[in-house]
């Protein structure tokens, strides 16, 4: 199967998932192929790597906002 074109936004947003080995094979492969020729994203797959390092886990502030609202209304339905 022939990758899929990401554009950089989108692979933002699929790079939380990336890193947490998350994503299915076919996505990861695009992220994959993305991060190979575009320098910008493989920089910030470096920062995020380093913040994660830094914290033990993926900040929430590099959350989309959909993730972040499921997260919050998963969180909430926990709590009750
Ligand atoms: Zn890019």
């Amino acid at each position: 199967m022939t990758p899929r074109d990401v554009a950089c936004n989108e692979l933002v947003e699929l790079l939380t998932e990336y890193l947490e080995d998350a994503l299915p094979a076919s996505e990861r492969e695009s992220v994959e192929v993305h991060l190979a020729g575009c320098e910008g994203c493989g920089n910030y797959l470096a920062q995020m790597r380093a913040t994660i390092d830094a914290l033990g886990s993926v900040p929430v502030e590099t959350l989309s906002e959909e993730a972040a609202d499921t997260l919050l209304a998963a969180f909430r339905r926990r709590t009750g």
